[in-house]
């Protein structure tokens, strides 16, 4: 079979630190030992580069009761083939079908996944609903980022774990341990997992509706279950798992490098970001913690790239003595240092010629709006003249690609906002002009790419309309049409039937569950992809809701209850509601290690809400 696919090395394993515990595991007694099927739902080189991934793996190897083996959904040759031949999809590590696990758990880092879920739980030959399920079918979970409002796919899982899943997960199969040894049934399971911090079991929760579609209530139907859901976190980042040895993948992959989670959270409360709010507070792990990862990373991957991960990878508040270290370690093993998220306003001189004796590839910012009057809206702390400033730098030390990332269809959004994409990029061709010839490169080359805006959950923009899609069209041939006559510059845009999707899913509630199960029924799976993608399918089903797109796209009412509020992620919803209004009006708000704006998540106990105030030393990387 392997023979007729693409790719193969997608589906053989044996890569390099692949976790194979097949001598000792099995001479555990049955009921000691958990089989745990970690689930990509999306092809194996978007999967082996997601870092959730390998830490999971890694901290779930790391108990001899558990072994983790890896699920990727399979490209459509081999689907076909397992389809034809009848063949349940197998893991990565030993070949077992999905069905033979304790514990399948999907791991959901974008909303377009969904029905891609759906398929791997059908080629597995597991049931799609939980209430389809039996004693005898594996638990189904589910978490990642679009966790804090899976209600669209609410029926589908059994459990769903919110927040930081590292510890979470290890109480999920410990407790799933005790299941087994004390012979509980799975509801009896799901009554105490229940309890737990962190975890969601949509069945133990009732949804009523308004007669306009709205909700009404959102009420818990067991005792056991509580009336709201705190989500987990681990308060000090040097105690989470780092994957040291992560698992070398034998085939080019989308992220082909070592990485390093540098801190988790972020500080700066831009109000369209989900990311920004529901990761908080921002907890940074120590310099002694990175550097040595470091160092281990080096020696155990032969990888030649690390990456320095997090939201905003320039507020790390020890950067520039953290690529001080690196940087000779990183060059006696030939390795090359990039850091994937940095803000405009950090980028200095200094970094500049730190990173660039490591690298000079593109650089990328994401300045997101045209116009000052919109960044402040956003809450995008930064000025063109970081943007210009950044770019002097970048092109006095070597870099010839700049990627600017802008947002269309923001709150607010005007054709001027949209017109200062066009002015923003001319005046980045006239900063490269004034830089004399001996010191700059000549093929200087920018890349501009907009995405649409998508209104999304725990965030201020959560109240707020997804512009339509005639507006989207418009705005998208407006910034081509500004662009268009410049030869340095490449305009990128995506097509917007996605984002239209992803806005119904993102603010979604459980009467989409039905519409996801008939989309994937009439053959929608990998819907991120753009050939994969069929809006003739999902614009009709759509259509049939009552209401229509528009009723999930629509902006909602102050008093509308949204059908995640009964998840605790920690930024209250006043603050919220506060920032919305802040927006309207064209306010900023500080970062929190500038000034706190008491959003809530000091609740927990930990990160930049009780650091001291940065010294001036390391004050002068915001500048
Ligand atoms: S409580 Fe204050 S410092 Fe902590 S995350 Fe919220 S705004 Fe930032």
């Amino acid at each position: 079979m392997l023979r007729q696919v693409e790719k193969p090395a997608r589906y053989t394993g044996g890569e390099w630190q692949a976790c194979d515990k097949r001598e000792v595991f099995f001479r555990l007694p049955e009921k000691d030992r958990i089989r745990f099927a970690f689930c990509f739902p999306d092809l194996y080189e978007i999967g082996m580069s997601n870092l959730a991934l390998q830490i999971l793996y890694a901290a779930l190897n790391k108990d001899e009761h558990t072994w983790c083996e890896r699920f990727f959904e399979p490209a459509s040759d081999m689907r076909e083939q397992l389809t034809r031949e009848n063949i349940a999809l197998s893991s990565i590590e030993s070949g077992t079908p999905l069905n033979a696990f304790d514990i399948v758990g999907m791991s959901i880092s974008y909303e377009l996944a969904y029905t891609t879920v759906l398929d791997m739980l059908h080629l597995g030959k597991i049931p799609l609903r939980s209430v389809d399920r039996g004693e005898q079918d594996p638990l189904v979970v589910a978490g990642g980022p679009v966790a804090c409002n899976l209600e669209p796919m609410a029926p589908f899982f059994d459990l769903i774990m919110i927040g930081d899943g590292e510890e979470l997960l290890s109480s999920v199969t410990a407790l799933y341990r005790a299941k087994k040894q004390n012979h509980w049934t799975k509801r009896d399971f799901l009554l105490t997992a229940c309890q737990l911090e962190g975890i969601y079991v949509p069945a133990f929760y009732d949804v009523t509706y308004h007669p306009d579609g709205t909700i009404d209530t959102i009420e818990p139907n067991v005792p056991q279950a509580p009336r709201v859901i705190q989500k987990s976190i681990i308060n000090d980042l040097n105690r989470a798992e780092m994957p040291l040895t992560p698992i070398v993948p034998n085939l080019n992959v989308v992220h082909d490098r070592m990485v390093m989670e540098i801190f988790r959270g972020c500080a700066r409360g831009c109000r369209f970001c989900q990311a920004g709010f529901i990761y908080r507070p921002m907890r940074e792990r120590s310099l002694e913690n990175l550097s040595e990862a470091a160092r281990t990373l080096f020696q155990q991957t032969g990888c030649d790239e690390l990456g320095l991960l997090s939201l905003s990878t320039t507020d790390y508040s020890l950067l520039s003595e953290l690529l001080e270290k690196l940087i000779p370690c990183a060059e006696k093993y030939h390795v090359n240092l990039s850091l994937p998220s940095l803000r405009l306003d950090a980028f200095e001189r200094d970094m500049a010629e730190q990173v660039a004796t490591t690298r000079r590839a593109g650089l990328t910012f994401a300045p997101e709006a045209g116009t000052q009057r919109l960044r402040d809206v956003i809450n995008k702390n930064i000025v063109e003249e970081d943007l210009l400033q950044a770019t002097d730098v970048a092109l006095r030390n070597g870099w010839e690609r700049i990627k600017l990332y802008f947002m269309l269809g923001l709150p607010t959004e005007t054709d001027d906002d949209v017109d200062g994409i066009g002015s923003m990029v001319n005046r980045l061709i006239t900063c490269w002009r004034n830089i004399p010839d001996q010191l700059r490169t000549r093929r200087f080359f920018i890349n501009v790419s907009t995405s649409i805006f998508i209104p999304k959950p725990f965030t201020p923009f959560q109240w707020a309309a997804q512009i339509s899609p005639d507006v989207m069209r418009e705005r998208q041939q407006r910034v081509a049409a500004a662009l268009r006559p410049n030869r340095r510059v490449n305009y990128q845009w995506h097509q917007f039937e996605s984002s239209v999707l992803e806005a119904v899913f993102s603010r979604g509630d459980r009467r989409l569950a039905d519409v996801i199960e008939k989309a994937w029924m009439q053959g929608c799976v990998l819907d991120a992809w753009h050939e994969h993608f069929r809006w003739d399918i999902w614009e009709p089903l759509l259509s049939e809701i009552p209401g229509g797109i528009h009723f999930y796209t629509r902006e909602r009412s102050l008093h509308e209850q949204f059908p995640w509020d009964h998840i605790q992620i920690g930024v209250h919803r006043a603050f919220l509601e506060h920032e919305w209004q802040r927006a309207m009006k064209g306010k900023t708000t500080p970062a929190c290690f500038e000034q706190c704006s008491h959003c809530g998540a000091r609740a927990f106990g930990g990160g930049v809400c009780f650091e001291p105030p940065r010294t001036s030393s390391q004050k002068d990387i915001w500048t």
